[in-house]
């Protein structure tokens, strides 16, 4: 409940799509989107597309995002990207803690963790990716899988930077695959994500976190999904790469 306390937010996630010249050709085709005033559009996009990206919307309200960084902020880090990096390109955001980052490249609850302070540290917003797996989900264990990603991520955080993060809600099964949590469960985790978030900060400070759900949203569930008092907007993959269905799920987000 209290949706107005946080902002909804609708975000692409690229992933390793889109080459910096088609860039310019998608961003382009979203411009219109610009005009939309209630729901935040936020592009997280390869690194190499970031500067292509945020010259083509400049002057709009539609910010760049990153989809990963390093928790250092130089250094002998062959092939990987600090925050400073991201924010210097122009990007506002970052996805931290991707489910195909932590099952592909390594990133632990702990390697999350430092990567959401170094972040917030450099001045990014970042975007925190938490979800189970279809087994896990089988086993009943979603909700203690949910609190120890959460809790993990957000330790050691002071109550003035934790205001700065974004959860998703991205159930694992559900990424890429076209099976879409159903909302009322969607919902359900996103509701417990912020009872876990009160837990730890209190209600005032929790309850101006926007929770996204992300895993093949697409133009025709969202209106369900965006419909729940839980789920403050959505994180989306393959869907995001059409300008028209990403345009319809920001229609969709509209109150
Ligand atoms: C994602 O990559 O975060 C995602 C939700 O992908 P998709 O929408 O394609 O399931």
């Amino acid at each position: 409940m209290d949706r107005r306390y946080r902002k909804t937010i609708i975000a692409g996630n690229w992933k390793m799509n889109i080459t910096p010249s088609e860039a310019k050709k998608l961003t382009t085709a979203l411009l219109p989107l610009s005009a939309v005033k209630d729901t935040s559009i936020v592009l997280c996009v390869p690194a190499i597309d970031i500067t292509t990206v945020k010259r083509t919307l400049r002057q709009t309200r539609i910010a760049v995002g990153g989809q990963n960084c390093h928790f250092e902020s130089k250094g002998a880090f062959t092939g990987e990207i600090s925050p400073e990096m991201l924010i210097d390109a122009g990007a506002k955001y970052v996805i931290i803690g991707h489910s195909e980052r932590r099952s592909m490249f390594g990133d632990t609850d702990e390697i999350v963790r430092k990567k959401i302070a170094s972040a917030i540290a450099a001045g990014l917003r970042p975007i925190l990716c938490v979800g189970e797996t279809e087994e896990q989900r089988k086993q009943g264990v979603t909700e203690e899988i949910i609190r120890v990603q959460i809790k993990s991520a957000v330790y050691g955080l002071s109550a003035d930077d934790f205001r700065k993060i974004v959860v998703a809600y991205e159930p694992i099964w559900a990424i890429g695959t076209g099976n879409t949590a159903t909302p009322e469960d969607a919902n359900e985790v996103c509701k417990l994500i912020r009872t876990c978030l009160r837990e730890l900060y209190g209600a005032r400070p929790s309850r101006s976190i926007s929770i996204l759900y992300g895993g093949s949203m697409n133009e025709k569930n969202a209106k369900a999904l965006l419909a729940m008092p839980h789920i403050d907007g959505g994180l989306i993959g393959g869907a995001s790469l059409k300008p028209d269905a990403f345009a319809a799920i920001v229609e969709a987000s509209k109150a």
